[in-house]
C-alpha cells in the first residue's frame, strides 16, 4: 500500500529533491540555505576528527528551526558553516543562492555582515556602552551615518521590547533584557537568518520562556530563525527540529511531531 500523499509528505519532497539535485545548480529564491554533503573534518594531533560526515539540509525563508543533538554532535560545527564563520571540506552550501562554499575569507566575511545575524550563549555586550549603542555598532562597522544609526538601534530594541531601557548598560539589565539587547543587535542589519547558538544556555528556564517568545515574535514576524540548542524543551518552541547525530542528521519533523514525542518520553 502506498503512502497518502499529504502537505507533509510533499514538503519533504521538495526539501529532498533540491538536496540532492545536481551538485553546481543554484536553488531558487524560496530556499534561503541549502546543504549538499557538506562534511567537516578536524585535524588533532595526526587523528582525523570527522565532525560532519555528509549533511544535507535545506531551509526555507521563514522557517524556525531548531537543530539539536548531544554534546559532541556537530551542532556547533554546522553552525560555523551555516553563518559563514567557516567552509565545509567537502560539499556545497547555498546561502540565498549564492554558493558560498568555495568563497574567499574576505567574501565570506561580506556574506556574513550581510546575511547573518548573530545570537550567543554569553551575550557579547560591551559593558560601558548603553543598549542603544550596543545595537548601533554592526551599522558603525557597515558605516551608516549616526542619525540612522540611531534610529534603526532604536526600531531594533523596539522589537524585543526594550524601547524604554535604551540608555542602560548591561550592568543595569536582567539576563533577559541583556540578551533581548543582543538579539536587536543581530537583527539590525536585516539578516536573512538570525542565528544562536544555545542562546538560553546562560538563563535560568523562566528568562528563558521570556528569550523563547521573542523568538517566537520574530518567526511571526517572518524572520527566519536557526537555534541550536541541546535542549528539547527549548527546541520545542521551534516548527522544526532538526536532530544531529555523530556528525549526521537522525531525524528531521515539524515542531508538532517532536512535541508529541517529547510529551511521550515523559
Ligand atoms: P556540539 O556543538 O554538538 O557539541 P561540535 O560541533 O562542537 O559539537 O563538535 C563536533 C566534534 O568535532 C566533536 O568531536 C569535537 O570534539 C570536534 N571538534 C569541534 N571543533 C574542533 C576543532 N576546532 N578541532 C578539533 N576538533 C573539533
Ligand atoms: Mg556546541
Amino acid at each position: 500500500m502506498s503512502a497518502p500523499v499529504t502537505p507533509e509528505s510533499l514538503t519533504v519532497t521538495a526539501e529532498r529533491r533540491v538536496v540532492t539535485s545536481a551538485q553546481g545548480s543554484a536553488p531558487d529564491k524560496n530556499w534561503v540555505i541549502v546543504t549538499r554533503a557538506i562534511t567537516r573534518q578536524y585535524e588533532m594531533g595526526g587523528e582525523i576528527v570527522r565532525a560532519l560526515r555528509g549533511v544535507d539540509l535545506a531551509v526555507r525563508r521563514n522557517e524556525y528551526v531548531a537543530i539539536m543533538g548531544p554534546s559532541g554532535s556537530g551542532k556547533s560545527t554546522l553552525m560555523n558553516l551555516i553563518g559563514c564563520l567557516d567552509t565545509p571540506s567537502s560539499g556545497e552550501y547555498w546561502l540565498n543562492g549564492q554558493q558560498v562554499s568555495k568563497m574567499t575569507d574576505d567574501a565570506l566575511a561580506q556574506v556574513r555582515n550581510k546575511e547573518i545575524g548573530f545570537v550567543f550563549q554569553t551575550f557579547n555586550l560591551l559593558p560601558r556602552a548603553t543598549a542603544l549603542q550596543n545595537v548601533e555598532l554592526p551599522l558603525v562597522y557597515a558605516g551608516i551615518s549616526s542619525g540612522e544609526r540611531k534610529r534603526r538601534a532604536a526600531e531594533a530594541l523596539e522589537k524585543v521590547q526594550l524601547g524604554s531601557r535604551m540608555t542602560h548598560k548591561p550592568n543595569e539589565l536582567s539576563g533577559g533584557q541583556r540578551q533581548r539587547v543582543a538579539i536587536a543587535r543581530a537583527l539590525v542589519n536585516e539578516p536573512s537568518i538570525l542565528l544562536a547558538d544555545e542562546p538560553t544556555g546562560n538563563l535560568d528556564s523562566q528568562t528563558s520562556e521570556e528569550i523563547m517568545r521573542v523568538f517566537e515574535g520574530l518567526a511571526e514576524q517572518g524572520q527566519t530563525v536557526i537555534m541550536v540548542t541541546h535542549e528539547p524543551d527549548i527546541a520545542a518552541h521551534a516548527r522544526r527540529v532538526v536532530v544531529l547525530r555523530d556528525g549526521v542528521i537522525a531525524s528531521d519533523d515539524s515542531g508538532d511531531v517532536f512535541r508529541s514525542r517529547l510529551g511521550q518520553g515523559h
